[in-house]
């Protein structure tokens, strides 16, 4: 299940050269191409899927996983002092490429990046509104 003109799709089959870190019969690790930081790596699955919306619950878990491997060998070999997972959904979230991926980010003390946006106020009868909306 892949897609032939999906950049992410060759990378992870291989047939794409990439820096890979990690590789598991489902996944391929590959640094970025462009990092935040020193070590910034992104979780491919072999399988073509959009992004999470369409991931299947058991490649969510799974990717997870692998999140939290890569963390822990990203602390030991590169001595980061904190990790940032980030992933874009659709274009509205900021996702230029359309295969899912997970960022795997390793934040330094005084590495100058930053992961931020700007909190906004709604009123108490719209966060009740909001929360009766997505509880489940
Ligand atoms: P996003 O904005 O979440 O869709 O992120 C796309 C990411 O893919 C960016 O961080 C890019 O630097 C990265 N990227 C794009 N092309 C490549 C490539 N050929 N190899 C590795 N990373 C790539
Ligand atoms: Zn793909």
């Amino acid at each position: 299940m892949t897609d032939c003109n999906c950049i992410f799709c060759k990378i992870a089959a291989g047939e794409i050269p990439s820096r890979t870190i990690r590789e598991t019969e489902e996944f391929r690790v590959v640094l970025d191409v462009a990092p935040a930081t020193k070590g910034h790596a992104l979780i491919l699955p072999k399988n073509h899927y959009r992004n999470l919306l369409d991931l299947p619950q058991e490649m969510a878990q799974k990717a997870m996983v692998l999140a939290k491997e890569t963390a822990l060998s990203m602390k030991e070999s590169l001595g980061c002092d904190g990790i940032n997972l980030v992933q874009n959904n659709e274009e509205a979230a900021g996702q230029t490429v359309f295969h899912f991926h997970l960022h795997v980010i390793p934040r330094y003390e005084k590495d100058e990046q930053k992961i931020v946006w700007t909190p906004r106020e709604f009123s108490r009868e719209e966060m009740d509104e909001i929360a009766d909306k997505l509880k489940r």
